[in-house]
């Protein structure tokens, strides 16, 4: 067979080719501008072209710091195509972390967002590898700004070449973006995607068993773009020629259900918190969903309440999925397999809320302390995966490598169970489970099981520190705005004392005002950790 090379430059080729009529929306901070894929490659064509005019070469990392808009979308394709690496960087990060990253990674020319210029503004002393800026701009000129060489981004691309040639001798095995997990301990680890990883990871969200993501469907990518590439969606959007919907700078849940109504939205991916909220959001507000066909959930375990809630009142179903930044992200997806489509209702929101099975191209393998690999769906063990697409090491962290990458397998601190047809359950990240007299309680399973409940909005539950029992689970509460129901301790042990054994009751429950999240909006369950440490049982 020929030796074609698997790289990003084919995916803007095809989209050029045979769907320069099909569009992209993207919301700016002054309206919604909507172009053609033909205007969107003429337009990636041209970055990449002024990038080189101004000294990218081969292998260089350039940085983008920015929300989901089209300009982002032309920095996805133009960066990789031209053979330098696209580094996403988190908008979200402490600005300790935003040097490290950049300075780590050696980027020679960061893109951002005008709004979000004060931050680089505020650090632009410690990085010395930046050689110029360019500003994602929606206005006629630039503000004013201490950040030099600095240029802006709609006149920088009037000047360049919109029929660029990308280099023909690109290698699939060259670098052709990176990430940093968002560092919940210590500095952020970076990661290396390949042009290789990133075709084969678009090839898998195109599958019929995984997202099925195809020409028809009009994606919204919810997910940040620096968020593990928008968990791939706007690499294989290009390639299939799927119309996208970009929802810009700091989008709240009424641009959402905004979006989704008057652009038809088919598809869209986020983290159960994006869910939860919009929920609250369609309590107080009627928007028209009727065009969605899949929402994508992953990031954090999906709670059976949400998967329930959307399909009961909306009938839109969840494609489950699991993954990390090291994965690409999307490693196991949750789907019924056809003999189980007889299970009865209750039993098929409790399958979709498990992680699923491997993706094809990826393996799984769940073991035991012994090393033994587990299928009994009982007994708990760490998840190791491997495939193309899942990262052989961590950018310049030899001994971080060590520890996650061993015998070919990748670590990956996930506590799952697994039963006897592959489907894995994670439980909890290894620091987040709680171990109760030497024995395991799964923090995601009480709450997925609080937040089923009608009074609750989000839960989180933690392990503090008990003289007899070593750790014992308290559980965070915050009520639901917009359901009448009131709730109180009592009331709550009550409710999962039905589900669980007595010693996995939490031992506390406290009422907040919002739960903790990280910068790409899951629970930051160290912050509670940290606030709590010296609670005592009351
Ligand atoms: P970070 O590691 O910085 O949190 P990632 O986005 O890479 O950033 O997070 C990956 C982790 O998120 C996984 O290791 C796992 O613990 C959790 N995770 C991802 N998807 C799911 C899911 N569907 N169910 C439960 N946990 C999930």
């Amino acid at each position: 067979m020929m030796d074609t090379q698997l790289t990003i430059d084919t995916l803007l080729v095809r989209a050029e080719n045979y769907f320069a009529k099909k569009q992209v929306i993207s919301k700016t901070s002054t309206g919604v501008t909507r172009y053609t894929y033909a205007d969107f490659a003429k337009r990636t064509r041209a970055l990449a072209s002024v990038l080189e005019h101004l000294g990218v070469e081969r292998g260089d990392k350039v940085g983008t710091f920015a929300w989901n808009d089209h300009r982002h979308l032309e920095a996805y394709f133009a960066i990789p195509s031209m053979g330098a690496v696209l580094h996403t960087i988190n908008i979200r990060l402490s600005t300790d972390h935003l040097k490290y990253i950049i300075n780590d990674a050696q980027d020679k020319i960061l893109l951002i967002d005008q709004g979000l210029l004060p931050i680089i503004e505020s650090i632009k002393e410690d990085l010395p590898h930046v050689k110029a800026y360019i500003v994602f701009s929606d206005e006629e000129h630039l503000p004013t700004t201490n950040l030099q060489p600095v240029y802006h981004y709609e006149k920088l691309l009037e000047t360049g070449n919109e029929q660029h040639v990308f280099p023909d001798n690109l290698k699939e095995n060259e670098p052709a973006g990176m990430c940093y997990t968002s560092a919940t301990t210590g500095n952020p680890k970076g990661v290396l995607y390949t042009h290789r990883s990133i075709v084969l990871h678009s090839m898998m969200l195109g599958l019929a068993d995984t997202m099925s993501l195809s020409e028809s469907d009009i994606a919204m990518h919810v997910v940040p773009m620096f968020h593990v590439n928008a968990w791939g969606f706007p690499f294989a959007s290009v390639w299939f020629g799927t119309t996208q919907v970009l929802p810009g700078p700091n989008f709240n849940f009424k641009t959402l259900g905004d979006l989704i109504e008057t652009e038809r939205v088919t598809i869209t991916a986020g983290v159960p918190t994006i869910w939860i909220g919009l929920l609250n959001e369609l309590n107080t507000n009627t928007y028209d969903l009727s065009s969605l066909r899949s929402i994508v959930c992953g990031g954090s375990a999906l709670p059976k309440g949400i998967l329930r809630a959307y399909k009961e009142k909306y009938n839109i179903p969840f494609i489950h999925a699991y993954g990390m930044t090291e994965t690409s992200p999307v490693a196991t997806v949750s789907r019924l397999k056809s003999y189980q489509e007889g299970l009865d209702y209750e039993e098929k929101l409790d399958f979709i809320s498990k992680q699923g099975i491997p993706v094809p191209g990826i393996e799984i393998k769940v073991i035991n302390e012994q090393g033994e690999v587990l299928n009994n769906g009982k007994e708990m063990g760490e998840v190791l995966v491997r495939g193309p697409w899942i990262t052989d090491s961590y950018y310049n962290q030899p001994e971080k490598t060590a520890e996650a990458v061993k015998d070919g397998w990748l670590y990956t601190g996930d506590i799952a169970t697994v039963d006897s047809e592959g489907t894995i359950k994670i439980v909890d990240r290894t620091k987040d489970l709680i171990k109760s007299g030497g024995e395991w309680i799964s923090s995601v399973d009480l709450e997925n099981a609080l937040m089923a409940h009608e009074a609750i909005s989000e839960a989180a539950v933690i392990s503090v520190p008990h003289e007899k029992w070593q750790e014992r689970p308290v559980a965070f509460i915050v009520k639901s705005k917009t359901s009448n129901a009131n709730v109180t301790k009592e009331e709550l042990l009550d409710f999962l004392a039905l589900q669980f054994a007595k010693w996995w009751l939490p031992d506390d429950f406290i009422f907040i005002d919002e739960i903790p999240k990280t910068s790409v909006g899951k629970f930051l369950k160290m912050k509670l950790r940290e606030d709590y440490k010296s609670y005592t049982m009351s």
